[in-house]
């Protein structure tokens, strides 16, 4: 049964401040999670969702890139363009806080698939901005920390 999970909250909450781990091997309990984190994002209607949000603590995400909802699995961003744009941007994590956030306006992306393949994408604009903000999450940073 694919369950909508309680979502994490609080600036200070240190369960949002770790910097995640690793999924060293795709197992059926991330493929549970990432099934489990996409219906809490579509319930709580974001545009992403990091681990440590459902109190995780695995370098897991789910972003919307393409208007589709994709699991990054050991995400990094590879290459981030001098060029920035700021935009405001909500998290699901704090409720009414919205925070212009300078983000660059493209990247580079490597992830592992649900299948464990690596991919890499080159992302702009909005979708960049999403992966940007969720693996932020991996690193424990949130969008209060660009707050002037
Ligand atoms: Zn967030």
């Amino acid at each position: 049964m694919i369950a909508v999970l309680p979502i994490i909250i609080g600036e200070k909450n240190p369960v949002l401040r770790q910097k995640t781990k690793k999924v060293p091997r795709i197992t059926k309990d991330i493929l549970k999670l990432i099934d489990d984190m996409d219906a809490t994002r579509e319930h709580a209607v974001g545009a992403g969702i990091a681990a440590p949000q459902v109190g995780r603590s695995e370098r897991l995400c789910i972003a919307m890139i393409n208007k589709r909802a994709v699991p990054l699995i050991n995400p990094f961003i590879t290459r981030r363009s001098d060029k920035m744009e700021t935009g405001e941007e909500g998290c699901l994590s704090l409720p009414d806080v919205w925070i212009q956030v300078p983000r660059s306006k493209e990247i580079d992306l490597q992830y592992q698939d649900a299948k464990g393949r690596k991919q890499e994408l080159t992302l702009s604009d909005w979708d960049a901005r999403v992966v940007q903000h969720e693996v932020d999450h991996l690193d424990g940073v949130l969008i209060v920390d660009y707050a002037l």
